[in-house]
């Protein structure tokens, strides 16, 4: 959730506010030289080096906008209010997503970035509470900050009767129950709906009985877990609304993805129609696809901490072999500064943007003492004076670099850029065009440079630009039939209303076991007239919650409070004995105190890097699906993951020797998820030329690359999954490899995999075989998470494994 949590909303123009409705990019600043046409600029910098670094170039033309007429259904008082606002006309794809919305169809618009989306669900919500003078829209998004700035669009809009109001966390205790009895356009977010509106129904009841419209922006950020929850509260809240008689249009906003419409069906349960096709005009961009090149063989540098390199907050101990993205992306800052070019950098960790930033300020300075100051890093913590004094000095030219986390993705407008450089794949398509969007002014065209990372799925998507400016294949996806989700969400609407057997069908799959689970551990009592809840207080259900209290490490000297581990990964980063890096600095933890959920650490910088091992057991619960594919079966299932970490060893930095290895006393840690997997007949391995002692080393090889890959399928993150490889498993009785979702119940990971199978297997093999290192590196076949230190592994075996699979499965 890091891309929506900024609550920075700041406008880059000198002018007012960047009004969301238009689509046009504003011009940031006049009279500064854009400098040097995107194709010479970059033709410059690929010259630098010794090969060319860049695999693809893609001229990604200006789009002229198709507008459309006003509907007519549309009253003329709201279109001469968006007229006021400088809207003349919609765009085609908000014509036509309003005017289903208006006709009573439930339906998702996702278009591009500032393409308009939200003139789509406000031209028929707001005709509707002018025509019906007692109707009311709800607005959820998933931050409070988005929500406000809504707000502000639509109070700027000045229709009468409307009265829209935030009611969020925030809102005062005072100004409530006007907003109850009011308000006919209240803006919240799921997590207010679920533990605020919901529960305070009765209040509620004169808004629910009314509501025409539910609102659901930025509807892409419901994900996973978080997203299999927000799907239930809504639910709950269609259920509310029909008790009262009403049945609320629900209009969807998200970013691209791969099928919309099915995403947006399982979140609200309902037909919905996608409105795909991008209307609003857009400047011309030269996007690049830019890979590292590799170190010589001799230079290769001895194991870099992730975290130091600005990655996931985890010591890893792979050998960098490619010249890392951090270094490449400082350098390409500093030149395109040097030629005059206002850029803005992306960089995944605050770390890595404040490196990006120091070493390209150097490298300008050795050239020309002085220009180093017209770089900076930028960062969501930074008060909001200091951000406003960079963002002025970056628009009017005095700054001409800016190296940022993507704290700038949501929230803030600053745009018109004449470069922006993204430092590693951002990890969805959404985050990338949000990014690559921050580059050109109307009418001038502007360069986008994606670096990759040592990652698989970058490696992949450098030699694939097709999965980047082809049709998006990455779906939003949501399991609301996981049973740790569906449970709790049950006993919420139990408490809100007893449940009957009418409900059974709106909640979906499982809902009757789930709801006999409650009945057998008493949380439900079963009367002829439904399940009631038995207790006194509501159960407590946060939607957010995930993989165990997170662990605080403190400094045990002086009590400081470092951060924070999520719960899953406290065993394999702070054990006791562990290095543990902290924005840079090392400490050693002294001990973990699992029962308070905190480590002690002092401040320490050993010679060693510490690397945790586990052992993880995986046994198969049920299958729920599969394909017999000759000599190749691919399931779908229920596993049990049982997982411990065992051990640790210390290794030299400068050289990767192994000092020692020492035992560890953890406990085991138990999940029950979903998992996909496949199994080989070992005759079809052995004749595809894997030899028997190596099948472990390609299994492993496979597996590490299947999960880096996963993220193109479906939007999660490689850390949101855990895999398993065997040469023989006592379940499956052969060669199998495992991939599950890290989160109790699963989270829709698994699932997409396994309706994707050929897709996502096809890009994986692609992404070993077309990595440029010879025995397997971390672009393609190692993996920064590995439980069993990255070994055995086999490049080649991995990629004739994954062949028999693809020649045996259905495509
Ligand atoms: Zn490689
Ligand atoms: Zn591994």
């Amino acid at each position: 959730m890091q891309d929506v949590t900024s609550n920075d909303s700041i406008s880059a123009r000198p002018t007012p506010r960047r009004d969301p409705e238009s689509s046009a990019a504003p011009t940031v600043s006049a009279g500064h030289d854009p400098g040097p046409a995107p194709v010479d600029l970059l033709r410059r910098l690929r010259a630098r080096g010794a090969g060319d670094p860049v695999t693809h170039v893609e001229r990604v033309p200006a789009r002229v906008g198709v507008p459309a007429p006003w509907p007519a259904w549309a009253p003329s008082e709201l279109r001469a209010a968006f007229a006021r606002r400088g809207v003349v006309a919609p765009w085609q794809h908000q014509a036509e997503a309003a005017t289903l919305a208006y006709d009573g169809g439930h339906v998702i618009v996702a278009t591009g970035t500032a393409s308009g989306k939200s003139l789509a669900y406000q031209l028929p919500a707001l005709a509707t509470l002018l025509a019906d003078p007692r109707a009311t829209v709800l607005y959820l998004a998933p931050t409070k900050a988005l929500a406000a700035d809504q707000l502000r669009a639509v109070a700027g809009l000045d229709l009468e009767g409307v009265r829209p109001a935030c009611y969020d966390g925030d809102t005062p205790r005072a100004e409530r129950e006007w907003i109850r009895r009011h308000s006919r356009f209240v803006l919240t977010n799921p997590d207010m709906l679920h533990h605020g509106i919901l529960p305070g129904h009765a209040q509620w009841s004169g808004f629910l009985r009314r509501l025409a419209y539910v609102v659901i922006d930025e509807c892409h950020t419901y994900r996973g877990v978080f997203g299999s929850h927000v799907a239930h509260v809504l639910r709950r809240l269609r259920r509310q609304c029909a008790r009262f008689g009403a049945t609320p249009v629900f209009v969807l906003a998200s970013a691209t993805s791969g099928d919309p419409a099915t995403a947006a069906g399982r979140l609200t349960g309902l037909p919905v129609t996608a409105v795909t096709e991008d209307a609003s005009p857009r400047g011309g961009v030269t996007f690049a696809l830019w890979e590292p090149p590799l170190l010589p063989p001799d230079s290769t540098s001895p194991p870099v901490p992730a975290q130091a390199a600005g990655d996931h907050d985890a010591a890893t101990d792979l050998v960098q072999v490619r010249r890392s993205a951090l270094r490449e992306t400082a350098d390409l800052l500093a030149d395109t500064v040097a030629e005059g070019v206002r850029t803005l950098a992306f960089v995944r960790s605050r770390k890595g943007a404040e490196v990006v930033a120091a070493n390209a300020r150097r490298a300008l300075d050795d050239a020309v003492p002085g220009l180093g100051d017209r770089v900076a890093a930028y960062r969501g913590g930074y008060l909001r004076e200091e951000r406003r004094e960079l963002e002025r000095a970056l628009l009017h030219g005095d700054l001409l670099g800016l190296a940022s986390t993507n704290a700038l993705e949501l929230g803030v407008d600053l745009v018109g850029l004449d470069a922006v450089l993204i430092c590693g794949y951002p990890g969805t398509r959404a985050s990338l065009w949000q990014q690559a969007g921050r580059a050109g002014r109307s009418g001038q065209e502007a360069l986008a440079v994606l670096v990759a990372r040592d990652d698989p799925l970058d490696t992949y998507l450098v030699h694939h630009p097709e999965a980047i400016f082809g049709a998006p294949v990455e779906a939003t996806v949501l399991d609301p039939a996981n049973p740790y989700v569906l449970a709790p969400q049950l006993a919420c609407a139990a408490v809100e209303a007893p449940l009957t057997p009418a409900d059974l069908a709106l909640f979906g799959d499982g809902a009757k076991e789930a709801i006999d689970q409650l009945v057998e551990a008493g949380a439900l009592r079963q009367r002829p007239t439904g399940w009631y809840w038995r207790h006194r207080e509501r159960p407590e259900v946060d939607l957010r919650g995930e993989g165990g209290a997170p662990v605080c490490v403190v400094e045990s000297a002086t009590g400081r409070l470092l951060g924070t581990v999520d719960g899953g990964s406290s065993h394999f980063l702070l054990h006791p004995g562990a290095v543990y890096l902290h924005q840079g600095v090392s400490y050693v933890v002294d001990d973990l105190d699992l029962a308070d959920g905190c480590a002690l650490v002092h401040a320490e910088e050993p010679d060693w890097s510490t690397h945790a091992r586990d052992v993880t057991d995986l046994s198969v619960v049920s299958v729920r699906s599969y394909v017999d594919a000759g000599p190749v079966g691919m399931f779908l299932g229920e596993v049990d993951v049982t997982s411990q970490v065992v051990s640790y060893q210390r290794r030299r930095i400068a050289t990767g020797e192994v000092i020692d290895t020492r035992p560890l006393d953890l406990p085991t840690r138990e999940l029950r998820t979903v998992a996909v997997w496949f199994t080989l007949s070992p005759r079809s391995l052995t004749s595809a030329g894997v030899q028997q002692a190596d099948v472990p080393g390609a299994l492993h090889a496979a597996e590490h690359a299947a999960i880096g890959l996963l993220p193109l399928m479906a939007t999660c993150d490689r850390w949101d999954i855990g895999g398993l490889s065997t040469a023989l498993h006592p379940d499956t009785e052969a060669p199998t490899v495992f991939v599950y979702d890290g989160h109790p119940g699963g989270a829709g990971f698994a699932e997409r995999a396994y309706g994707t199978a050929s897709a996502w297997l096809r890009a994986t093999r692609d992404a070993i075989a077309e990595c440029g290192c010879e025995t397997g590196c971390p672009s393609c076949v190692q993996s920064p998470k590995c439980g069993n230190g990255n070994n055995p592994l086999s490049k080649p075996d991995a990629i004739r494994v994954l062949d028999v699979v693809l020649e045996n499965l259905p495509a």
